[in-house]
């Protein structure tokens, strides 16, 4: 589980304060009025638990409770509609993606699903050069270990079977011609 970020009062603790990891998010931020534009922009916010505009506010609070416990950001599929059609010109979208870098590096459980998504879609764009649908959705479900989770899916699977999009595919390491670029783009962010 993930700590509380609020730094510590030194003169009560006697020891430095922790880092606060969402002093960038906040400085992105920092000049929101609470218009709502971004709210009112976003495809995705039918299905966020917090809107945009109450994200934001959470931050500014450092309401670190509420943080960890929204998908708001997981659910961001940066199309920077928001960040366009901010008032202030915020960027948000990059602020969306700050919150989910500390997701994952706090391995919230409101990014685990997405994360595991993320990582098995670059996995096999990784081995094979294209993202093989079937064999990646196996590896993400078996990495979630919900054994419900395939059921959820089977029809929309079976569908696009029926229909030629999708194929059956035994999980393979791939030609492995694009490794040298992945471990070099690894070894660049290390
Ligand atoms: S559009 Fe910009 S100013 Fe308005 S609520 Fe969203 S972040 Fe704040
Ligand atoms: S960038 Fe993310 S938060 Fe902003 S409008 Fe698009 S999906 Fe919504």
């Amino acid at each position: 589980m993930s700590t509380n970020p609020e730094p510590q009062n030194p003169d009560e603790t006697g020891e430095a304060p922790a880092p606060d990891p969402l002093a960038d998010v906040r400085g992105m931020v920092q000049a929101c009025i609470q218009c709502g534009t971004c709210t009112a922009s976003c495809p995705n916010e039918f299905a966020m638990d917090a809107t945009p505009r109450r994200l934001w506010r959470m931050v500014l609070v450092a309401d670190w409770e509420s943080i960890v416990s929204s998908k708001t950001f997981a659910l961001c599929s940066a199309c920077y509609q928001c960040s366009l059609r901010c008032p202030r010109g915020l960027p948000l979208t990059e602020a969306m993606a700050a919150l989910k870098r500390i997701g994952n590096r706090e391995s919230l459980p409101a990014n685990r699903s997405g994360n595991l998504f993320y990582r098995n879609f670059i996995r096999s764009v990784r081995r094979h050069g294209r993202v093989r649908e079937t064999e990646f959705m196996t590896l993400y479900f078996a990495d979630m270990k919900n054994p419900l989770l395939p059921l959820r899916f089977a029809p929309l699977g079976l569908r696009l079977m029926g229909k030629g999009k999708i194929h059956i595919q035994i999980p393979s390491k791939g030609s492995g011609k694009l490794e040298a670029i992945f471990a070099k783009v690894e070894a660049m962010e290390g």
